[in-house]
């Protein structure tokens, strides 16, 4: 797709001429959704890269076998790629669990790997950010790496080493509940460590001189905080919501959030219903579908029959206690909102894709153009809308990689 990198460059070319309005609105009628460079900092779609059966090269319904992401919907929503998320489940907090847990991650690394064998026609691994533009002017599709909870480092950061040179360029700290790191923002038995731990803070540490993006979402707001007085390369939440619209303990108010963007962060926005508003679901529900996912985990799909038995009893609960979802206008309010709170140059895009994300209106990659659409509409300039599809996330991976450089000079 070199017409994109033309189309951008053009964009660019504008931009730095300082255009007219006028000009501004015939330089937006040029680039189409198609034309952007669009990232979504975190996807989940490792979790069922590996299910029996399942195949990232063809077409799926996302009402159907819950699956978001595919090769023919990247190309309809023009989604280039992000952030493919190696995740792991919190455990327990003992030698075992973190030996346990350091095996689960390996185990979706090589699951992302083995997609960019199998598929190397169409993904490319991706490790600066420099490297996005290049793969898609290839026409391919881009993979960077990155970890959502830290546990399976367990007690020794320089455990992250590894994972950085397997391409790894983001690390979440935390997850649901807190760990050995950070206290989560949905602990429900509170704070462990007012924030983030000693080891939470070594990590962070570590991570500035490797050079990977600190990814705050999911840490409790004490932590955030803590997190971008400490870091010396900008944070990101890499899939939040605004806390001002909706007061859930996954969302950032509007005061963490300036300083957030003072110190040159990200927020992503999410599409999880249940963080973007009040939902009426049956209380029923939610047990329901824990049960299943904890079964799913002790219990990991072996066969294609066992994949589709798992899928008929999600639909099942889905049929029982029909879920209520938020809608495309509530993941845009979030956007407009952190948009209007930080600028353009601190908001992007992490719907949380095969992790709990999906709306009314958006439940899969095909309704990203979408979201260009509105934002044109609500006024964005083109300008904007490239900063929040992926030139905000690419701009603070740069800022990691010269972090990264500069702690290799030091003696
Ligand atoms: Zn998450």
């Amino acid at each position: 797709m070199p017409f994109k990198s033309l189309a951008l460059s053009l964009a660019i070319l504008f931009i730095l001429q300082g255009c007219s309005q006028e000009n501004k609105q015939e330089a937006s009628l040029q680039i189409s959704h198609e034309d952007f460079l669009v990232l979504d900092a975190h996807l989940d779609t490792p979790i069922i890269l590996d299910r029996p059966g399942f195949d990232i090269s063809s077409r799926h319904d996302p009402m159907h076998d819950y699956a978001q992401i595919d090769l023919p919907r990247m190309r309809e929503g023009g989604l280039d790629g992000g952030f493919w998320v190696i995740y792991t489940p919190q455990g327990d907090l003992t030698p075992q669990g973190y030996e346990d847990a350091l095996a689960h991650a390996w185990h979706r690394n090589s699951v992302i790997d083995k997609m960019l064998i199998d598929h190397a026609d169409n993904f490319m691994p991706a490790t600066t950010a420099d490297d996005a533009a290049a793969i898609v002017a290839q026409g391919k599709h881009v993979v960077y790496k990155s970890i959502e909870n830290a546990y399976p480092l367990g007690l020794d950061v320089m455990r992250l080493d590894a994972f950085y040179e397997a391409g790894v360029r983001m690390v979440g700290l935390v997850h649901m509940t807190n760990n050995q790191f950070a206290d989560s923002s949905t602990d429900p038995d509170g704070l462990k460590w007012n924030g983030l731990s000693p080891l939470g803070k070594d990590l962070i540490r570590r991570a500035n001189a490797l050079g990977m993006i600190i990814d705050m979402s999911h840490a409790h707001d004490l932590a955030l905080a803590q997190a971008i007085d400490l870091s010396t390369t900008p944070i990101i939440l890499s899939h939040s919501g605004a806390g001002h619209l909706y007061e859930h303990p996954r969302n950032v108010g509007d005061a963490l959030l300036l300083d957030l963007a003072a110190s040159g962060g990200v927020m992503h926005i999410n599409s999880l219903s249940a963080y973007l508003k009040d939902l009426e679901t049956d209380p029923a529900r939610r047990p329901a579908l824990s049960a299943l996912f904890k079964q799913l985990q002790e219990n990991p799909l072996k066969t294609e029959a066992e994949a589709e038995a798992f899928l008929e009893a999600r639909r099942a609960i889905d049929k029982k206690y029909p879920p209520d979802f938020a809608t495309f206008d509530d993941v845009m309010r979030h956007i407009y909102h952190a948009h209007a709170l930080m600028g353009a140059a601190h908001i992007g895009i992490g719907l949380d894709w095969d992790g709990g994300g999906g709306v009314d209106g958006l439940q899969d990659i095909t309704g990203l153009p979408k979201i260009t659409q509105a934002m044109r509409e609500a006024g964005l300039s083109d300008e904007d809308i490239a900063a929040l599809w992926s030139g905000n996330l690419l701009r603070v991976l740069r800022l990691v990689e010269a972090s990264r450089a500069l702690s290799h000079e030091m003696p």
